[in-house]
């Protein structure tokens, strides 16, 4: 038996580039999705590394067997967005897996992506049997990304009344706000998103608690609260020159970018910091037109945020592919500019200190300042959520951390009885498969807390259930 790991191919880097949308992996064939998923062990150590513990070895018996329905509903016990995270997951699960050392992890991301594009009708293969726990309570959902919309289905599907109270005019959050379409097809969100709607949860657009609707209001109409606002508030440096013309944040810029704006970037961009979204403003930025884009990190490449990890690799190779160059261990001086407009910057280079603190931390060696002309600067330099719609009496009562996230309990319930919070406002992981995990956990939290204040007789022992196949109702 060979146990090398099935290569996953990746498209051009010269053509990909020229386009918002070519996706950058190539899906497997059958008979590469047969040959990966035959190499799962069925240890289960993967299991212990998804947020979500999705029965990983349980879905591969099942591609293997060549049984996609069945793999399907294996993933859909614990996550409704299984083409989102088929293709942009951060995989930890590949970074339990016993071949990782060996011949390269079983490919999980890769195979569930798989799964997804061969399953067409979703609702007809699942065949959920939507419960009746002897009642109806309405919970009000703030935020219609991953977390949000996660929530709704296990809700709906439950028999609960979900309405989701969404800022922007369309579904989905940052998987189509922040995430670039060259990574995660739009038609993989939308029919995912479509098929997570389709179980009754209303959702209004255009509808900002706290400037459309107000948060009180939700408190008298709604039996439960989920907060799944996300992280949308830019976290800007207070670097000299941040406000000059052509320096943008990478939250507005990327979804300028995806509601259809175009940005001239000129021709040398660069973009200040080191993780996910820093990544995509530099790839994003290519296919802008720019000649050059440079990513500038105040650490060093292995101190990145999200190293070790395959994920961490695969992204480097995918943007070095792209020939996005790096600058590391930089701390910008300044942006300069000329006429308001951003010109270039100047930059002292970092020594990488262990001061004990458990990661290495950069100290600027301030007698050496080098500088670069560019056109565009980019700030990928984090981001924070906006809790500001809730009225200080209740935000009194609502227990925050140190890094300003909301605190929840092991059912994502707050400190407030009755509100619920999950997603990147709650999580430190602050990817798509933590937010749905903390769906999970909070759609029960809210089922107890229904059942314990008499608005519904039952819980079910599982939030989902299928007519037919491994998993059916008996
Ligand atoms: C550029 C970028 C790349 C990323 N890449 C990846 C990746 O490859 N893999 C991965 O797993 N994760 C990635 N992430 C992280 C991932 O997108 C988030 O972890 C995930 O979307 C969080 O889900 P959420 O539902 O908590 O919040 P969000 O997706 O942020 O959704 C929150 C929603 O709430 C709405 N909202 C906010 N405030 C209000 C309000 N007051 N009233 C009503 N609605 C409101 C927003 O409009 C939004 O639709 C990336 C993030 C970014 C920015
Ligand atoms: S959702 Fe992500 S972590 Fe979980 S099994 Fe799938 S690829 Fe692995």
């Amino acid at each position: 038996m060979n146990y090398s790991r099935v290569p996953i191919k990746h498209s051009d880097p010269v053509e990909r580039v020229k386009s918002l949308d070519v996706q950058t992996l190539i899906p497997y064939t059958l008979e590469e999705v047969t040959a990966e998923a035959s190499r799962c062990l069925g240890c289960g150590l993967c299991v212990e590394g998804c947020p979500a513990r999705i029965d990983v070895p349980g879905f591969q018996i099942a591609l293997k067997n060549g049984n996609i329905e069945e793999g399907l509903k294996i993933n859909f016990e614990k996550l409704p967005f299984v083409g989102v995270c088929g293709s942009v997951c951060p995989h930890p699960c590949e970074d339990n897996c016993v071949l990782d050392d060996n011949k390269g992890p079983v490919a999980t991301r890769h195979i569930k992506r798989y799964i997804s594009e061969n399953s067409q009708n979703y609702k007809e293969m699942l065949g959920i049997v939507q419960n009746d726990l002897g009642g109806h309570p309405k919970v009000a959902i703030i935020g219609g990304g991953p977390s949000g919309l996660s929530t709704a289905f296990y809700l709906s599907i439950n028999g609960i009344q979900v309405d989701i109270y969404e800022a922007t005019d369309k579904p989905g959050g940052m998987m189509v706000h922040g995430i670039p379409d060259f990574r995660l097809s739009r038609n993989t969100v939308r029919k995912e998103t479509e098929h997570v709607l389709s179980y009754g949860a209303h959702i209004y657009y255009n509808k900002k608690i706290g400037r459309d609707v107000k948060f009180e209001e939700l408190m008298e109409k709604y039996d439960a609260i989920y907060i799944a606002i996300g992280n949308w508030k830019p976290s800007k440096t207070r670097t000299p020159g941040v406000d000059l013309k052509g320096v943008y944040h990478a939250i507005d810029f990327l979804k300028q970018i995806n509601d259809g704006k175009k940005i001239d970037v000129g021709d040398t961009v660069a973009i200040i910091g080191g993780g996910f979204t820093a990544f995509d403003a530099a790839r994003m930025s290519l296919r802008l037109g720019a000649k050059k884009v440079v990513v500038m990190y105040r650490r060093s490449v292995s101190d990145r945020p999200g190293y070790p990890s395959s994920n961490a690799e695969e992204e480097l190779e995918e943007a070095e592919e792209e020939k996005v160059q790096f600058i590391w261990e930089v701390t910008p001086i300044e942006y300069y500019g000329k006429d308001g407009k951003v010109k270039g910057i100047r930059y002292w280079k970092n020594q990488m200190v262990d001061k004990g603190t458990g990661r290495r931390e950069p100290v600027p060696l301030k007698d050496r300042k080098y500088s670069i002309e560019v056109d565009t600067v980019v700030e990928a330099t984090g981001q924070k959520g906006d809790l500001s719609f809730i009225p200080e009496d209740i935000m009194k009562k609502i227990e925050i951390t140190s890094s300003g996230d909301i605190r929840v309990n092991q059912y994502n319930m707050t400190s407030y009885p009755g509100i619920f919070a999950g997603g990147d406002i709650t999580n430190a992981r602050k990817d798509i498969i933590s937010g749905v995990a903390d769906s999970g956990r909070a759609s029960m939290g809210i089922l107890f807390y229904f059942k314990d204040t008499g608005k519904i007789e039952k819980v079910p022992a599982k939030l989902i259930n299928f007519e037919r196949g491994p998993y059916a109702v008996t």
